[in-house]
């Protein structure tokens, strides 16, 4: 087994993040990031069958005197809901969870924002230890310390900031990742090359093949890239009050796109979370040309590489222009001056830009 890579996020919740090769069925690194005696693991029902024995059975050789539960949820967005949350609470209470307690979340981003909220609520806030399994999760639902619920006016309307014990990233999870799953994975990896380094970039350009064939070391580069490039921003602005909302590059078009649509990509009919995101990606990319801020030609270059990770980079047909326009005017990113987006000044360097025009935004949306 390779070493695991490390990644720290600084500052004063400060937590390192773990990535490798069958770090579940490492007892002894579950069990340092376990302070008290209690622990409620939270997975669901397609992540629990593969994944919850093995590590359950390494934490009790590892800590023979710790008290577990485990609390799994049906899979899919869907459950996170404030009646999810409520068990989970209550499964904390029969457990007798203490303030030194620990949740674990075993999952996918669903199971880490669901359980982390958990963790924040529950005595005010106990330790949670995120333990993703999905590529999404690990680059960067796990990282950062959100933590929500859906409510059924809107999704993640619900929630804290609370910033996990630590992050422990098993990438042998990844095999059994359905496809389409690791490839909204690499949406967001693609988006912190595309915020933040060019030569991310053109790494991932070289090793599009070598990521969906889910090679080990392909794979843990990619995470352990995409982490250091999130640690670094989040304890910069652990509150997103700046430069965090660096990270919604393509979000903005990307949201506009779930919501248009219905959420339908949670019962997937639609664009999933990462799959709007490449989308949007390409329409961040084409509105900083179109207003010369950055070439055309990174736009098709950025297109280009989604395409080969096999991502959709069009609009799905039937969402019209002015909806998803709409859209964004109440999705909190519009002001008096006019829409707010994350726009490259050219590739692999992003900004906060205000006071985008309508019409700018709506002639990129009908292309
Ligand atoms: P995300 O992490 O993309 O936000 P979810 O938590 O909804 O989303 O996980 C996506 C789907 O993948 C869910 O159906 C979940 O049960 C499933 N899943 C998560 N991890 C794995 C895994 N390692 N192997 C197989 N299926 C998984
Ligand atoms: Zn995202």
């Amino acid at each position: 087994m390779n070493a695991p890579r490390k990644v720290e996020v600084s500052g004063e919740a400060g937590y390192s993040i773990e990535i490798g090769p069958g770090l579940l069925g490492d007892g002894a690194r579950l069990a340092r990031a376990l302070r008290g005696r209690h622990a409620l693991v939270v997975s669901d029902g397609n992540v629990a069958p593969l994944y919850l024995d093995g590590a359950l059975a390494a934490l009790a050789e590892a800590k023979p005197g710790l008290s577990v539960a485990t609390f799994t949820i049906p899979p899919g967005e869907h459950e996170k809901t404030l009646e999810r949350f409520t068990e989970c609470l209550h499964a904390l209470s029969e457990l007798g969870a203490t303030r030194d307690a620990t949740v674990l979340a075993l999952g996918g981003g669903v199971v880490g924002d669901l359980a982390g909220f958990a963790a924040a609520c529950w005595m005010r806030g106990i330790d949670c230890v995120q333990l993703p399994t999905t590529l999404l999760a690990m680059v960067d639902s796990s990282v950062g310390g959100k933590t929500a619920v859906d409510l059924p006016s809107g999704k993640n309307l619900v929630g804290a900031f609370h910033p996990p014990r630590a992050v422990i990233a098993d990438t042998s999870t990844l095999r059994t990742l359905p496809d389409r799953e690791l490839r909204a994975g690499l949406a967001e990896v693609v988006k912190y090359g595309a915020i933040f380094d060019a030569g991310f970039l053109d790494w991932l350009e070289s090793h599009a093949e070598a990521l969906l064939a889910r090679d080990d070391a392909a794979l843990a580069e990619a995470i352990a890239r995409s982490c250091a490039f999130k640690a670094d921003v989040v304890a910069r602005d652990p509150y997103e009050r700046g430069d965090r909302a660096m990270l919604n590059f393509g979000h903005t078009f990307g949201h506009a796109i779930e919501t248009e649509q219905g959420y339908a990509g949670t019962t997937g009919d639609g664009l999933n979370h990462g799959e709007a995101v490449a989308v949007g990606m390409v329409l961040a990319a084409r509105l900083s040309a179109a207003l010369g801020r950055a070439g055309a030609a990174d736009a098709e270059r950025l297109q280009r590489l989604l395409e080969r990770l096999g991502l959709p980079v069009r609009i799905p047909a039937g969402l019209d222009p002015q909806a998803l326009l709409a859209r964004m005017r109440l999705d909190k990113k519009a002001d008096a001056s006019g829409l707010r987006f994350v726009l490259w000044d050219r590739a692999g360097a992003a900004r906060i830009v205000s006071g985008v025009a309508d019409e700018q935004v709506l002639a990129v949306l009908r292309e």
